[in-house]
């Protein structure tokens, strides 16, 4: 069999669902560290991949929480966001929609108009010196309740960085009901942004389909459940509401038992429009590159089935359509010559 790596290396990728914090690979958490001796993370690489290795959830939720607690200053959330944007270079990611939860750090005491200034400046600074476009996406932390909500909600409507195209909703869905959101997704909504929950990835259909009636859900963040609901299926393909698949996150949070099993392989037998993604790569050992290889070799595809893919990712995003005929353009031509050598 070909060895599909070297041509997922190369291959222009748009990438949809990817934390902000959960997107510090360890060489960027020994800078922050470094930065703040105080905390007990550790600041040398090698420690840093054994401080990365997650015994359990309840272990990465911890480890991740540690590494919120290292973006204190505005200057820390430039060099993450730009740091995020070098790693995403290197896989020949050209587009990115990247989902941060600013309450985390207005909440820590960063000042709100300098955070937003420092996502911004490192937008730009990608674009221009990386050639990696980024969106934002803001979500709220569910676990935190509707004062997050309302203050992120806030935050989007009221301090609207450039960059900003769509609203989220993140955090457990055991014991945090989608509709209860509606209020502060309408004012996202009404305000321009996307509506872009997470659904569906640790409890059943009904959470998507509530997303979808309720939250005015344009993409679903996972959507693993959906496959247990034909009609839900139908409705999704029929109306180009996108997943959000996550293979590995899947398999590190046990929302998949078993990368064999997992359903991305129905979901497209259905017709739904399928997108790749790495959720928090570096926590799950993971990058974009090695979850289209674990999608090619789930999804049996070859060179052309990954630029379908890719393609995927450029029809869900929320790229002008100037910005979406280049990017396809990209991942034809680079197909054509990689498979004309
Ligand atoms: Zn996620």
């Amino acid at each position: 069999m070909t060895d599909l790596h070297p041509f997922i290396a190369g291959l222009p990728k748009a990438e949809l669902h990817v934390h902000h914090v959960g997107s510090a690979s360890p060489r960027i958490v020994a800078e922050l560290a470094s930065r703040h001796p105080d905390s007990k993370v550790p600041t040398d690489p090698e420690a840093l991949a054994d401080y990365f290795t997650f015994t359990d959830f309840a272990h990465f939720v911890e480890v991740y929480l540690s590494v919120v607690d290292l973006v204190r200053t505005p200057e820390d959330v430039r060099t993450l966001t730009f740091e995020v944007a070098r790693d995403m270079a290197r896989q020949n990611i050209r587009y990115a929609e990247l989902t941060i939860t600013p309450y985390s750090s207005t909440r820590r005491g960063i000042d709100e108009k300098a955070f937003m200034e420092a996502i911004e400046d490192a937008r730009r600074a990608a674009e221009s010196q990386l050639g990696v476009i980024l969106r934002w996406c803001f979500d709220i932390p569910g676990e935190a309740g509707l004062e997050a909500a309302a203050e992120t909600a806030r935050l989007a409507v009221d301090l609207r960085p450039e960059g900003l195209v769509s609203f989220g909703l993140g955090g457990p869905e055991i014991g945090v009901p989608r509709p209860q959101f509606k209020p502060y997704f309408d004012q996202a909504r009404a305000a321009g942004l996307h509506s872009v929950p997470h659904a569906g990835e640790t409890t059943g259909p009904q959470t998507i389909w509530d997303s979808i009636r309720e939250l005015g859900a344009e993409r679903i963040g996972h959507g693993t459940s959906a496959t247990q609901d034909p009609e839900l299926l139908a409705y999704l393909a029929e109306h180009r509401i996108a997943l959000e698949v996550c293979p590995t996150s899947n398999i590190a949070t046990r929302a998949v038992s078993d990368l064999d099993l997992h359903p991305v392989k129905e979901m497209v037998a259905a017709g739904v429009l399928v997108t790749i993604n790495s959720d928090d790569p570096p926590m799950f050992g993971s990058d974009l590159n090695n979850e289209y290889a674990v999608a090619a070799r789930l999804l049996g595809l070859d060179e052309r089935g990954l630029a379908r893919l890719a393609k995927n990712a450029v029809e869900a995003s929320f790229l002008d359509e100037a910005g979406k005929a280049k990017l396809n353009t990209e991942i034809d031509t680079y197909t054509s010559q990689w498979l004309a050598r």
